[in-house]
This record gives structure tokens, sequence and C-alpha cells, in this order.
């Protein structure tokens, strides 16, 4: 029996009147740009993340974007992320003509090791009175963005220490994470602000991209949404922005989708709990480790393999769907070879690179596809051990 990755249809099969009504609806009103449908969709998930404001635009990779602008992080400045991550983290830095700086991830969560964040400040960079600097470069270290990866929140606690010692704001990258939980918090109310994808594989999809940006800060907020239509207000531009804005179709779409999210998110807790038992107990595979103080939204649920590639292949022999993420590290891309770093600069972000594949867990799984998901497993190691 053939399990997909990830099969959207069944999540929008019992949604199909609603959205086939916000259709008609905002055909009906010719307000296809922002609107009332938007303002609305931004006040619900501001409320449902945890924050003051929310602004949307038209991707996550844009809203990191925005908020880096409105931050204050400007061409040549510095910005410190992770290596093991979607490429648009460190895409977005770049784009802005800001430099991405990495720092390695932790082995068991796969998200920005705090130790490695201090141990990086303390060792090349100082205080200055234009702030952060790092030493030998002289350039400034604007910001710190860690990302929540495949549905968990990075340890925020220890994370917050080290950027409030050195006084740096964080703008969490919480694309793959709306809905997750760090304490009491919520990923994406953090920080200065956070980070949202409705790319439609994310845990909250549109019919299409879309993104936002999460925050408590009103002129951060202002900021953001005069960036989004190119820096003006009235035709009057104090600063150059561009055209980035979340259509009225798709916010519509997304109040619908918003009100099923976290019964989907215990589908998908539900399916990961199943895996965690059945595969629990195998020498082979390493299950996620979710931290006691964090509640995980499984945007993926990825597991480190023995044999990593040939489980691949004998997986999507069988049609079960399966992928990598992240076959390369970000810092052995080509596109950032002019960061100067090489292959042993983050061990733990290329073992993992090395080691992951994530299986299917979308909320509308049926446990026989969760027991076959399980048995194509078994069944591989059962193999290789009998040709030892
Ligand atoms: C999806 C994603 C993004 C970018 O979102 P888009 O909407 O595809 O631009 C950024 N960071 C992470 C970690 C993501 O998973």
């Amino acid at each position: 029996m053939p399990v997909p990755l990830l099969d959207i249809n069944r999540q929008h099969e019992p949604l199909r009147q609603e959205l086939m009504e916000v259709f008609q609806r905002t055909l009906d009103s010719s307000r296809f740009v922002k609107g009332p449908e938007l303002e609305a969709f931004e006040r619900e998930l501001a409320e449902y993340v945890g924050t003051e404001q929310a602004v949307g635009c038209a991707s996550g990779t844009d809203a990191l974007m925005l908020a880096m602008q409105a931050s204050g992080v400007g061409p040549d400045d510095l910005v410190v992320t992770v290596p093991f991550t979607f490429f648009s983290t460190a895409g977005a830095v770049a784009r802005l003509g800001a430099k991405p700086v990495m720092v390695d991830v932790l082995p068991d969560t796969y998200n920005m090791d705090p130790s490695k964040l201090s141990d990086w400040l303390q060792m090349y960079c100082s205080v200055t009175d234009r702030g952060v600097v790092e030493s030998r470069s002289g350039r400034a270290v604007s910001a710190v963005i860690p990302v929540h990866l495949f549905g968990q929140p990075a340890n925020m606690t220890d994370l917050r220490k080290v950027c409030e010692e050195w006084e740096l704001p964080i703008i969490e990258d919480a694309c793959q994470s709306v809905g997750a939980r760090w304490e009491d918090e919520g990923a994406g109310s953090m920080g200065l602000a956070g980070c949202l994808s409705f790319f439609p594989s994310k845990n909250l999809g549109a019919l299409g991209d879309g993104g936002m940006v999460t925050t408590d800060d009103p002129d951060l907020a202002e900021r953001m949404s005069r960036l989004r239509e190119h820096g003006g207000r009235g035709y009057l531009h104090s600063e150059v922005g561009w055209n980035s804005r979340l259509d009225a179709l798709q916010a519509g779409f997304l109040r619908v989708k918003l009100r099923s999210l976290d019964s989907w998110h215990r589908g998908r807790r539900r399916n990961a709990a199943f895996y965690d038992r059945e595969l629990g107990s195998l020498s082979q595979v390493v299950t996620p480790r979710i931290d006691h103080r964090a509640v995980s939204v499984y945007n993926q649920y990825t597991i480190r393999a023995v044999s990593r590639d040939a489980l691949v292949s004998w997986l999507r022999n069988k049609e079960i769907g399966c992928a990598v993420y992240y076959p390369v590290p970000l810092h052995l891309q080509e596109c950032f070879e002019n960061l100067g770093y090489r292959r042993g600069d983050f061990p733990v972000a290329e073992k993992a690179s090395e080691e992951v594949v994530s299986i299917p867990v979308f909320g509308e799984l049926t446990e026989d596809e969760l027991e076959e998901v399980c048995a194509a497993i078994k069944e591989f190691y059962d193999r290789e051990s009998d040709s030892e």
C-alpha cells in the first residue's frame, strides 16, 4: 500500500464548501489585495501566536526580510543563524546584502546550540558604541535568527539569556512551527519578531504562497507594513521597500484553515507518538527528541537512520513517501562559498545531513498507513542484519 509523505487533499476535503465560499465572497467583493479579510486574519493569527501585532506578506522568506530590514539589519551587517535549515533562512540574510554567520545546532533537536552562539560571540565579537561588532572586520552583528526546526522550538530560555546579555534582537524563524510552544509561549512570540510561512506544505498552508511577521512592537509592525508596500505612505517614501503583500483570497482560505489547525496538530502528535512506540526500540533508528519544555507541532517527523540512503531507496520502491531535510547544510552550498566555511566547520549539522530522513506524519494518516510505514522500516533492517 503506497503512503504519501503529505496528502493535502485529505485536509481540504472537509473544508471544500467553506473554501469555495471564501472564493465567491472574494470574487464578489473585488477586494483582492489586503483589505478587511487580511486585517481579520492578522488579528486572528496574532492572537493564536500570542502577539499584539501581525503583518501579512507574500512568503516566509519575505517575512524574514521584512523583519530584518525593519529591525535595522543593514547591508554589510552580520546575522547569526544555523547551517541546518531550509535555504531561505540564510538566503534572506544574503538577499538583504548582509552576511550570514553560522553556529552549529544541537544533535538531539537540530536547533541552534545556545552555547555555540555564546562561544562565537565571546571569541570573535566585542561591544562598542555601535553595539556588537565582529572584532576582526568591524562589521556590526545586528540580529540572531534561531530556527524552530521540524515543528519544535529552539531552546529560547538559553538563547534569550545569551542575546539579552549581548543586547542582540532575536528574529525567530517559526516557518515550520506555527502553534508550537516553549514553556508557556508560542513560537513566533518570543523574540523581537517571528516569521511564519504559509507555503502549502507547512502546518498552516495557503492555497499558494503567503507569510507573516508577528511582533509585540507596534513601531516595528508599522514599519513592516510600510516596507511591504514600497516603503511609502500615500506616495511619500522615506525608505525603499518592496511589494510583498498577502492576498485577500489567501487570507480568507487561511482563516478557514486556522480553525482546524489545533486538531491537525493533535493528529500529528498522535502519529508521532505511534512512531515513537513502534520505532523507538529499533537500534538502527533514533526517533525525534522533544525537549520537556517544548510542545512540537511535528511539521516533520525526522529520524536518524543507519544506512539512510539505502533506507530511502527501499521506502521509495515501496511507494512510501519520505524526504531528506536537509541533504546539504547551508555552509556547504555553492552560493555560500564566499562565506569561507569548509567541511568540518559544523560537524553536528554535517552528520545530521547524512543521517536524517523524514517520514509521513500529517494528521489524516490512517493507522493502517502508520503500520505500513513502520513495517517497511523494520523489514529493511531485518534484511540488512540477515545479509551481514
Ligand atoms: C518554508 C521555510 C521558509 C520560507 O518560507 P517560504 O514561504 O517558502 O518563503 C523559511 N524558513 C524555514 C525554516 C522554512 O521551513
